[in-house]
């Protein structure tokens, strides 16, 4: 079934203002009609007053005893209000004294009413048997020592012709205004929604292969501008996300690939040839080794996902700095024992943090394989605590490896990055450990910053102090 009502914005906002323009203009019509009917109403009474006052001087009773009025009174009318004036005199009794002629028979008010006419003049409409509406004031006046009540009245013909002429000027008007007001109403909708049309094109246009367009923004101070801005930059953090995406994956097939290559080639290199068990306990021992890779892999690959999508809920503990430092040290040890490299942890042993135990532990332990990693054998790994300022505590990891060249400092925290792919992923690197250690201390509200000389790196992790820490120990 068809909607009546308008699919349009436009269309909608036209019917919309041209319905509340019509009440306005009724409501306006109608109370500036009724306020003209008043005015003119208080007119006629203010004439018709003024009249009274001066025709009841003009009566006197004849020799007859009938009541006259002189008749140049009638003739002269010196309004138009006038012209059509009748005047009816009343004994005490609502005998009829006096009838102007052009009455005829017809009754101007019929029998006095109590309190009529009585200390001042009322006001009141009344209709002849010819259908005239009359205004008609009365007043209790003494004429030669007779009470008398004199009624004055005045057709409200005139009034009511200029007050429906007013009337129907208005409403012949209206819809001629309406029909004004809603065109250009319209013009109007349709010129300040056209940016929306024009935008809604464009957004057509966008897919995830083309995900660089980006809305014409006309005046990004408006409404629409706003919203045109507002559309761009999450596009753009949506193009950021899936080229990142897109890298992350590529990459990661790529990761995955080299190793279970590898597991593939050293077992069918194997089976090519009869061996004994200590030929089968090598290629078992190769495949193994390759598979720990993967899974090392796999496990930072999960841990990336993990963050990224937010879902790692962090625990919120006060820790002591050496506690996590000491886990971390005790279980990555043997590596450095291997290598016969002496580790040590030294420092502030007193500050502590409010973090996540697992993660702070991981993130040191990925900064100290590195260090093991990358140093000579028999070289040195240190693990430093110390106040970096009164509310930061600095870890540092230092190491006697080959340092790292200025060019790769930033982007060795990226996902994937390796100086020396070849010597990096031979000492079971895949290039995610620092990226892992970066959110780690970020989400943590700290941050990493590396020194680096060709005799070693410093890693320094910095974190926001406990507040049972901020004291200073010393004071
Ligand atoms: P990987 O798992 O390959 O070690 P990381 O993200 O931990 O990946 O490190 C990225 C790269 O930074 C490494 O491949 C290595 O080239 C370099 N690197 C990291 N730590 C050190 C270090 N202590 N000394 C020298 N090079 C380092």
């Amino acid at each position: 079934m068809k909607q009546l009502w308008p699919s349009h914005v436009r269309t909608r906002l036209t019917l919309w203002y041209v319905a509340i323009l019509a009440a306005v203009l009724v409501i306006y019509g109608g109370s500036t009609s009724a306020v003209l009917l008043y005015q003119m109403r208080g007119q006629l009474d203010h004439v018709a007053i003024e009249d009274l006052e001066t025709v009841e001087g003009f009566f006197a009773f004849g020799p007859d005893g009938n009541l006259h009025l002189p008749s140049e009174y009638h003739d002269h009318p010196y309004s138009p209000e006038m012209q059509e004036r009748f005047v009816e005199v009343r004994a005490e009794d609502g005998a009829l004294l006096y009838r102007k002629e052009r009455l005829g028979d017809q009754v101007l008010g019929g029998n006095p009413e109590p309190g009529e006419g009585v200390d001042s003049y009322s006001p009141r409409s009344v209709r002849l048997d010819t259908g005239t509406p009359v205004r008609v004031i009365s007043r209790r006046h003494t004429i030669e020592g007779r009470s008398t009540l004199i009624r004055l009245g005045f057709s409200e013909g005139l009034m009511w012709q200029r007050f429906w002429q007013t009337v129907v000027g208005l409403l012949l008007g209206l819809p001629l205004a309406l029909g004004l007001a809603g065109i250009g109403g319209y013009y109007l909708a349709r010129r300040a929604l056209r940016p929306v049309e024009r935008m809604a094109r464009r957004a057509h246009e966008i897919h995830a292969e083309h995900l660089g367009t980006r809305l014409e923004v006309e005046n990004p101070y408006d409404e629409l501008g706003l919203l045109g801005q507002a559309f761009n930059e999450t596009l753009a953090r949506l193009e950021r996300s899936f080229e990142q995406l897109k890298r992350f994956t590529s990459d990661a097939s790529h990761e995955l690939r080299t190793p279970l290559t590898a597991i593939r080639s050293v077992g069918e290199v194997g089976l090519q040839r009869d061996g004994d068990s200590s030929h089968y306990r090598e290629v078992i021992g190769s495949m193994l080794e390759e598979a720990g890779r993967l899974s090392r892999l796999v496990e930072g690959l999960l841990g990336m996902a993990r963050a990224d999508s937010g879902q790692v809920k962090l625990e919120q503990t006060s820790i002591s700095v050496l506690s996590f430092v000491r886990e971390a040290t005790c279980l990555i040890e043997v590596l450095s024992e291997e290598k016969g490299q002496i580790l040590s942890i030294g420092g502030d042993n007193s500050v502590g943090v409010i973090g996540d135990p697992i993660v702070l532990r991981r993130v040191v332990m990925n900064l100290l394989d590195n260090a093991i990693k990358y140093s000579p054998t028999g070289g040195r790994v240190g693990v430093r605590i110390l106040r970096s300022d009164a509310t930061t505590v600095a870890i540092e990891i230092e190491d006697n490896g080959p340092g790292i060249a200025l060019e790769h400092r930033e982007k060795i925290f990226h996902r994937f990055y390796r100086i020396d792919e070849g010597r990096s992923r031979d000492a079971g690197g895949a290039g995610l450990g620092l990226a892992i250690a970066k959110w780690g201390a970020e989400v943590h509200k700290g941050r990493l910053e590396l020194d680096s000389s060709s005799t070693g790196c410093v890693f320094r992790l910095l974190l926001p102090l406990a507040v049972e820490s901020l004291r200073d120990p010393a004071a």
